[in-house]
């Protein structure tokens, strides 16, 4: 990933005041792969680095982070930047009903998405009209009616009478349609061709000015790569859009293709489909494509991994034992949670990538492997009674358990002055109401 490759580029660099431009200069070279290995549009590409480049060179480097770090941070500062930061949400129209077409070659997935958006938009208690305004294809009025019917949402499609064969009337009707029946959002699917098209484009210009939509959405299949760049700038020409959707999300597309959209049209992606099912969307969340353009997704599930190490079952078990007094706390609980924190050791390292999360990985890295095991074989050579209640442990007790354990008096001096302050720290924490945290680890 491009985060070890970053580190093997700084392996050498220890803190200086400033990056160097030829620090700077390697480091352009990895993120350039990395995004390209994305299909990050190459001009895309080239004016992003030379955005980071210029912001690496002025940054100092931080105490905090080492280099790798601190460039993975700007890099993924900037990308969230250009995706957008916070998601946008839909405008919706003073006067309803608020009206959203749907534009995008054929096969992006814009019927599918009208049945993804038709189900979201109920559950948020709108009454959403699906319109079906492509008749280029035989069968796309039919399959519009069968999303909006799953979705459980009403649609509109020209019928004898209704404007066969003119999409644009179709469009027109809907509206009144909707104004009349109550539907407060519409939902315009329009007609695509396989390749942008002049006649396509004068089509969907013709429905817009025929509605005037409140939002415009391009609807782009994430797996195009490098053509998502000419595909959407012809939409933005042609018809022009307020947000995007990137759809087929679910497939191995890593996702430059947002990157490339946004940073181009400078609209910003708003929703992400990443299924054939209804409920395979979602509003887009620049964060997590920006990990995903990285190839940083394995450091985010490790850190998912590592949340569900301490697992809720453990923390509510805590969480009781607290109630009832911090007594209840015992060696045995101490040693317990060291050895969750140790589990938690391997991924200590990519923990320090992400941004506010190096203090953590500064606790867990001064609890290395021995002193897990240093404490695990001395609290093995108590008895019961002294993990249960360790005030029994006097001095005479000391001396057995050093000897047991191969370990110096002072060793099991050390351990039973952490625990207590560890019981102290969890007691306090109890009181505060917070669920329990790491005792035992120092710092
Ligand atoms: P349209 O021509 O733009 O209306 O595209 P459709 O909605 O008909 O979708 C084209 C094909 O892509 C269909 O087979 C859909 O089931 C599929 N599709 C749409 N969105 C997604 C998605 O997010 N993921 C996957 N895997 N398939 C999708
Ligand atoms: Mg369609």
């Amino acid at each position: 990933t491009l985060s070890d490759r970053l580190a093997a580029t700084f392996k050498n660099l220890r803190s200086r005041g400033r990056l160097s431009e030829a620090d700077i200069d390697a480091t352009a070279r990895e993120i350039r792969i990395a995004l390209l290995e994305a299909d990050v549009a190459l001009p895309v590409v080239r004016a992003f680095i030379k955005q980071v480049k210029t912001r690496a060179l002025g940054a100092e480097v931080s105490q905090a982070l080492n280099p790798a770090q601190q460039v993975i941070k700007i890099v993924n500062e900037e990308l969230v930047g250009i995706l957008g930061g916070e998601t946008r949400r839909l405008r919706y129209a003073k006067q309803p009903p608020t009206v959203i077409m749907l534009a995008g070659l054929q096969g992006a997935g814009k019927t599918t998405l009208a049945g993804k958006l038709g189900r979201w938009l109920r559950n948020q208690g709108h009454a959403p009209l699906l319109v079906a305004c492509d008749l280029q294809r035989p069968n796309a009025v039919n399959q519009l009616s069968v999303v909006a019917e799953r979705a459980g949402v009403a649609v509109y499609a020209p019928q004898p009478g209704n404007g066969v064969g003119d999409p644009v009337q179709v469009a027109k009707d809907s509206i009144e349609y909707a104004r009349t029946k109550q539907f407060d959002v519409v939902v315009v699917d329009t007609a695509g061709r396989l390749g942008i098209d002049a006649e396509l484009m004068q089509q969907a210009a013709d429905i817009r000015d025929a509605v005037s939509p409140d939002e415009i959405l391009f609807v782009v299949d994430a797996m195009i790569g490098q053509d998502a760049v000419t595909t959407a700038q012809a939409f933005l020409d042609g018809v022009g859009f307020d947000g995007v959707v990137l759809t087929k999300l679910d497939g191995d597309a890593r996702g430059g293709a947002a990157l490339s959209v946004a940073q181009v049209t400078g609209r910003q992606v708003m929703f992400a489909s990443n299924g054939e099912k209804l409920d395979d969307f979602d509003a887009f969340h620049p964060d997590r494509m920006a990990s995903r353009i990285l190839g940083m997704g394995d450091v985010l599930s490790l850190i998912e991994k590592a949340e569900a190490t301490f697992s809720q079952a453990e923390a509510q078990k805590m969480a009781d034992k607290l109630a009832r007094g911090p007594k209840e706390f015992t060696l045995d609980d101490f040693l317990s949670q060291m050895e969750q924190v140790r589990k938690m050791g391997s991924i200590s390292k990519l923990l320090g990538m992400l941004p506010g999360m190096g203090h953590i990985k500064e606790q867990i890295n001064s609890l290395d492997d021995r002193d897990v095991d240093r404490v695990a074989a001395i609290i093995k050579s108590m008895t019961p009674a002294e993990r249960e209640d360790p005030k029994i442990i006097n001095g005479s007790r000391r001396a057995r358990i050093a000897r047991g354990s191969g370990v110096e008096v002072s060793a099991v001096n050390n351990l039973v002055e952490r625990f207590f302050e560890a019981r102290k720290m969890m007691s306090r924490m109890a009181q505060g109401g917070g669920v329990p945290g790491m005792p035992g680890i120092p710092g």
